[in-house]
């Protein structure tokens, strides 16, 4: 019964995989050839959306929220669900600069950048997508070794979001020499464990838990923070305030902040699939022609809108398009 139940389960879920896998794949139509300079551009876009989004997020949210990194569980629910807002929204940057540049009329820099990069690559184009490139920014983070916690601001009483390595602390006593010597080498590699900075600024030993709330008999170790951070721990539970023991990291960028322009790698997955079924004489793609030459409706509007706002389009030519 039990094995039966499981074996209808297992085929239901590979025909919905199956559809889901054949949906992204053959959905060819709804990708388009770009040049590599409007590409570069759109990049470079959904690459600053990507960080600042995340930053805003952790402002605008999860500090009113008093949302920080050490919470179990939550803290990486929270910090996936940024990533996969964070990484839509880039995309919906990266798609909308990719059209908005194909309507603006030629401009002497375009120009030159066509002349120079007049190759093109192939895009995927239909913002029905996105919600799927937001959760593929959840692979690519982890790939670049990201901690989904680590995207939330840090308490200043606990381990902070840039809190890879610790020491050991002996009672309340500041750190000896040898043991600041090796956390100024941490905070080198690692970053104030707060706020994340790594350069033009000294590591001191932080106590965690710190000497003003540590309770008798509970370990302590040392973490490496800079100066700026010490300060504000100093003055948060001098004032006992509540917001200045959340620290926000926005600024504090590493390698898995950067974003990377998924619907470029699937549009050529498209046309590989494409190939093969050509190859193969398969009739599975979809042959909805139609599709193809259908503008996206989300991203058009989207960037009409842009268009009219900069007056580089009358109202009369959007309600065209409608
Ligand atoms: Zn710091």
């Amino acid at each position: 019964m039990a094995d039966e139940f499981l074996k209808n389960s297992y085929s239901k879920a590979a025909v919905v995989f199956k559809k889901f896998c054949n949906h992204i794949l053959y959905s060819e139509n709804k990708s388009m050839e770009v040049l590599v300079a409007d590409a570069a551009v759109s990049t470079a876009i959904g690459g600053m959306t990507f960080p600042v989004c995340l930053g805003l997020l952790q402002r605008g949210i999860f500090r009113p929220l008093r949302m920080t990194s050490n919470i179990r569980i939550l803290s990486s629910l929270c910090g996936s669900m940024s990533i996969v807002v964070a990484g839509s929204t880039s995309s919906l940057a990266f798609l909308t600069s990719i059209f908005l540049l194909k309507e603006i009329k030629r401009t002497p820099w375009k120009a030159k950048a066509e002349k120079n990069l007049h190759r093109t690559v192939p895009v995927a184009i239909s913002s029905g997508e996105i919600p799927i490139y937001g959760v593929s920014s959840l692979v690519v983070f982890k790939l670049l070794a990201g901690r989904f916690k680590s995207v939330l601001p840090s308490s200043l009483i606990h381990p902070g979001a840039f809190a890879r390595r610790s020491l050991p602390a002996k009672g309340k006593n500041y750190a000896s020499s040898g043991v600041k010597t090796k956390l100024a080498l941490m905070g080198r590699l690692y970053g104030c464990h707060s706020c994340g900075k790594r350069w033009r600024t000294l590591f001191v030993g932080d106590h965690i838990p710190p000497n003003m709330i540590v309770k008798k008999g509970q370990e302590q170790r040392f973490y490496p923070q800079c100066r700026s951070c010490s300060f504000q721990q100093g003055a948060a539970l001098s004032s006992s305030s509540r917001r200045l023991l959340i620290k926000t990291h926005g600024t504090s960028l590493r390698l898995y902040h950067l974003w990377f322009p998924l619907p470029i790698p699937l549009a050529m997955l498209r046309n590989y699939a494409k190939d093969q079924n050509a190859l193969s004489g398969s009739t599975t793609m979809s042959q909805d022609q139609d599709n193809a030459q259908k503008p996206d409706k989300l991203l058009s509007s989207i960037v009409n809108r842009i268009l009219i706002f900069f007056e580089l389009k009358s109202k009369g030519d959007d309600q065209d398009n409608e």
